[in-house]
């Protein structure tokens, strides 16, 4: 099997499995319960949580666990008060832009390589906006959003607020989802009051993540109950999964360098074995700034769904795409916003490397598509030639 789909689901490493095991079995309590083994476990889910929020330079405390980025995401724009308006990148993931929908609100443009077009965010940034939610790097072309710059328009609009007397306060929450294997995250260099983090991406235990919610940041909870994780989501903690993040981001953290040069060297060998072939696809995304390991292509004219079932009959695994919106049938928004024609949006694919990608990987990944698409070319009857 070749698996080049790491941006839809990341295997669980074996640090974090090995970290998890005694929490299904021999440590099961609940850490609420007042008998001392229960709270051997209350201390060991606090000691996870203060490793999960150390990666992103904060205190456990100002974590809320959750059931993964879905819930996550959800939960920040409960920040928003009556018909308080938000503002949403139009290459989102679904759990921003359909919980946007049920609220006022107005998509920023993108340029045709998915960066955020900050004229377009400037102008409606208006007076009534109370949140703005930009996710660090892009789920289907890995574009990697300048959050830092983003996060300094906001202060300097909430400062001009101040001073003309307007009361509507405005917070900023980014998705890091995509980006915690690639990117040193600290929430204080980000500038962001609300950051979503995702177990899933990042080799631990799916159904498992959390929401970063700076001091000053009041929310209101969607799960009503027992009070757990400071009242804002109730619920028996999910103690095994949150230790398993925790170990799986630690380490995670610890190879960014590593990864990031070999993501890049790996995507480097594919795109040239790809280029050297009579159709060569257009590549998307931001040259420079995009995730490490993404590797997002389009072949105009050709059906990527055709090419990923002959690709899985050679056992190698992409994604047309992103994997939620293919399997709906949709037509993806990111492809979409970066202004792709349907012809390029029904051939695209998406290739993401992860720990276990080799360089024969890559290899072999390349020459039978570039045999696959070659072949399609001449069914279709498309040209062939070299660009
Ligand atoms: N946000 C981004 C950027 C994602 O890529 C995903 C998953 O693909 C999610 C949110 C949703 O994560 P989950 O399904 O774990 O809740």
């Amino acid at each position: 099997m070749i698996y080049l789909d790491y941006a839809a689901a990341t295997p669980v490493s074996a640090k974090a499995l090995d970290a998890m095991k005694p929490y299904f079995s021999e440590q099961f309590f609940n850490p609420s319960a007042a008998y001392l083994p229960a709270k051997k476990v209350r201390a060991d889910y606090e000691e996870a949580k203060n490793k999960i929020a150390h990666c992103i330079g904060t205190k456990g405390t100002d974590l809320v666990m959750t059931s993964g980025a879905t819930e996550a995401n959800n939960l920040a724009f409960s920040i928003l008060h009556g018909n308080a308006k938000c503002l949403v990148l139009n290459t989102e993931h679904d759990s921003v832009l359909k919980v946007a929908d049920i609220y006022n609100h107005e998509l920023i443009k993108v340029d045709k390589t998915g960066l955020i077009d900050l004229k377009d965010f400037k102008n409606k940034l208006t007076d009534d906006v109370e949140l703005v939610s930009i996710a660090l790097a892009n789920n289907e072309i890995g574009t990697i959003q300048p959050i830092a710059e983003i996060a300094s328009i906001i202060r300097e609009s909430r400062l001009d607020r101040l001073k003309r007397g307007v009361k509507i306060p405005l917070y900023l929450h980014s998705d890091a989802s995509q980006a915690m294997n690639l990117i040193d995250i600290s929430v204080a260099r980000m500038g962001v009051d609300l950051l979503t983090i995702n177990s899933a991406k990042v080799y631990g235990p799916k159904g498992v993540g959390a929401l970063y919610v700076s001091h000053d940041v009041k929310l209101k909870p969607y799960l009503h109950g027992g009070g757990q994780e400071n009242g804002l989501r109730s619920g028996t903690e999910n103690v095994a999964g949150v230790i398993g993040f925790a170990a799986a981001f630690t380490d995670a953290k610890e190879h960014i360098n590593g990864n990031r040069k070999k993501y890049t060297e790996m995507v480097y060998l594919l795109q040239e074995k790809l280029s050297h072939n009579s159709i060569i696809p257009q590549f998307l995304g931001n040259v420079k700034h995009k995730l490490n390991n993404f590797c997002s292509i389009s072949y105009p004219g050709l059906d990527a769904e055709r090419i990923i079932f002959k690709l899985e009959e050679e056992g190698i695994y992409v994604s047309t795409g992103a994997a939620c919106a293919a399997s709906k049938g949709q037509k993806s928004q990111t492809l979409t916003a970066i202004g792709l024609a349907d012809e390029e949006i029904n051939g695209s694919l998406r290739i993401t490397l992860g720990t276990q990608t080799t360089k024969e990987d890559i290899e072999e990944f390349a020459a039978k598509l570039n045999e696959i698409i070659n072949a399609e070319a001449t069914r279709i009857g498309l040209k062939q030639e070299n660009k």
